[in-house]
């Protein structure tokens, strides 16, 4: 690293120090040429990938919209703040995983739909009919169906027939608002 006072092309390292938490090194450093001091940080990068979008647009990153579609997905049901920040974080994680620079926003759709699954099965629903687009209401069903195989005892679907789609369709999906029967 060159000098920041004379430019001189290099500097030497007199100390190197971790932080606690061991995130970042603090270099402490020495010029050869006019003997001036100074210290650099060293930080891990954490990039996260660009999204790639379905009309084929690049946006960056935003843990804000990725909190929005669980609070969408989530709304009105009783899920505790904690878990769905912890699923938020859940799906940072794996797109930080990921080597690639830029993700389809499909594929972390999906990660959101594995993380509403464990969460809530209403929300898992409600956005896996719009993320997927469900060709029709017997895909619909089939996947309530599977969903309710595999956790028979807990009670959290609405049974499939009577008023599932009214509840489950935001409004905007499935022509318009949510019809009362
Ligand atoms: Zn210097």
């Amino acid at each position: 690293m060159h000098c920041l006072f004379c430019q001189h092309v290099d500097t030497r390292v007199i100390d190197s120090r971790a932080s606690e938490d061991g995130a970042t090194i603090r270099r402490r450093r020495e010029c050869e040429a006019c003997g001036e001091r100074f210290s650099t940080l060293e930080t891990i990068e954490l990039k996260l990938p660009a999204v790639i979008k379905t009309d084929g647009r690049r946006e960056a990153f935003e843990t804000r919209k990725l909190r929005q579609s669980f609070d969408r997905a989530l709304h009105k049901r009783p899920v505790p703040e904690e878990q769905v920040e912890a699923a938020v974080r859940a799906v940072v994680h794996q797109l930080r995983m990921t080597t690639e620079r830029e993700v389809q926003s499909r594929r972390i759709g999906e990660f959101v739909i594995a993380e509403l699954r464990k969460l809530d099965h209403i929300g898992f629903v409600r956005f896996a009919s719009v993320y997927r687009s469900f060709q029709d209401v017997a895909d619909f069903r089939n996947e309530l169906d599977r969903l309710e195989r595999e956790t028979p005892d807990e009670g959290q679907l609405p049974l499939p027939g009577v008023g599932a789609e009214a509840e489950v369709f935001p409004p905007g999906q499935a022509g318009g608002k949510p019809r009362k029967r």
